[in-house]
């Protein structure tokens, strides 16, 4: 074939025709963390269904998925019983002119299922909840700092966005910055804020792009409790990626430390858009004092697909589901590793794994490994943790290894081609 038959070809696929019609009328095709730029080689920009734990691309090829729409797919991509729920609410009215009986359930249901929350709050995005809770500590506190550890997401809004790009110094002018599970800089950034102090902002664990992921170290948490205590700030846990997956009390649970507030999104309502804010009995006037609101932030339809989302969650442990499945994929990973020769680093909790690859720093390695397992069926991600669902099963993981034994061969393969 020559070239121009090959980039034809090429073209007619389905997603490449529709990138092409994109990156005439939407910016740089795709916005954000989606820009096709950042995803390895072969993998698709636009879906066309997806069921349980598989997702279909456009072009009619379906993997085994490890990303779960990037976290907000917990019990699986259409799970019967919450789109039962969402039916139901749907034939009644979504948008109206007010929320419904619903969004008090909700409420309530997360202040039975959360120890540390006596109220709760709703929105549609990650970054409004943890925008929220910023504007709650500071309007309880009359206090402006915010702690955050350097190179933790919190949301893409001008105040806490990865990039600069249209931000002004203004705009992050009361941020000071920690390093993660390092107490001497979070003491040493408590000390900067003075007697100005409103909020320590923290993930529930560390789960920065391209680095090992971290849990965070009981001391670090006990010092982030004492600091914000002594400071008469709030501590607010980001729980909009670990939210559900890891103990649906909340996070931190386990470590005996509990937040005053808490931001919520992504997987409470199994993919439909919805967040939460959660808070202490302390923070409740703050919280209805500050003026906060969005025209579909009393949208019915989410708020019943995360009552269902909540229920099954109580009903069938998740999180202990999605360590089981974690832990099969990470053993089989870790033998397929070693039968090829080739050093990766596993690491974060394993209902959210990250795959490394040693001696990889331009991610060449990993690249190559998840451009192979897509072509065999697997939709893992070089750099970013991936995430189990509820609709994994053993039979799954098993299929999804195999995908990986092709990602294995073509790495070493790349080693081959270098030496
Ligand atoms: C995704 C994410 C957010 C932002 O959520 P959006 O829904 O994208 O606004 C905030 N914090 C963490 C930890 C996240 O993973």
């Amino acid at each position: 074939m020559t070239k121009q038959a090959s980039v034809l070809s090429e073209a007619r696929t389905a997603d490449a025709t529709l990138r092409a019609r994109a990156a005439g009328v939407v910016p740089g095709g795709m916005w954000g963390h989606l820009n096709a730029a950042r995803l390895p080689e072969g993998y698709p920009q636009f879906f066309a269904s997806a069921e349980g734990c598989r997702v279909r691309d456009v072009d009619g090829r379906e993997y085994i998925d490890f990303m779960c729409s990037w976290g907000p797919v917990l019990l699986g991509h259409r799970h019967p019983e919450v789109e039962a729920a969402v039916r139901a609410q749907a034939a009644l009215g979504d948008c109206m002119n007010g929320p419904g009986e619903v969004m008090v359930e909700l409420a309530e249901d997360f202040v039975a299922m959360v120890p540390h929350a006596d109220w709760a709050m709703f929105q549609k995005n990650g970054a409004d909840a943890t925008t929220s809770c910023v504007t709650i500590a500071r309007a309880a506190s009359g206090k402006r700092k915010v702690l955050v550890a350097r190179g933790s997401y919190h949301g893409a809004l001008p105040w806490c966005s990865p990039s600069v790009a249209g931000v002004t110094t203004e705009d992050r002018a009361h941020l000071l910055h920690f390093e993660y599970n390092d107490v001497t800089s979070l003491r040493a950034a408590v000390d900067a804020a003075g007697d100005d102090l409103a909020a320590i902002l923290v993930t529930a664990f560390r789960h920065d792009m391209a680095r090992d992921l971290e849990l965070p170290t009981a001391e670090f948490a006990a010092a982030a409790r004492e600091a914000a205590d002594a400071g008469g700030a709030a501590l607010i846990i980001d729980e909009v990626r670990a939210g559900l997956r890891l103990d649906i009390r909340g996070s931190w649970e386990g470590l005996g430390v509990r937040p005053d507030l808490c931001a919520w999104s992504k997987a409470i309502a199994n993919g439909h858009a919805l967040a939460a804010v959660t808070g202490s009995d302390a923070f409740r006037d703050a919280a209805a004092k500050v003026f906060v609101t969005g025209s579909f932030w009393c949208g019915t339809v989410a708020m019943a697909a995360a009552r269902a989302t909540l229920r099954v969650a109580r009903e069938i442990d998740v999180p202990a589901h999605l360590h089981a499945m974690g832990l099969l994929l990470r053993e089989g990973m870790a033998a397929l590793a070693d039968r090829h020769g080739i050093a990766i680093r596993q690491s974060g909790p394993p209902q959210m794994p990250l795959i490394l690859f040693e001696d990889d720093p331009d991610f060449r390695k990993g690249r190559a490994f998840c451009s192979a397992a897509l072509r065999h069926g697997a939709f893992f991600h070089p750099q970013h943790n991936m995430f189990l669902s509820a609709a994994h099963g053993p039979a799954d993981i098993d299929a999804a290894l195999d995908a990986a034994a092709h990602g294995f061969r073509s790495v070493a393969e790349l080693g081959a081609l270098r030496g």
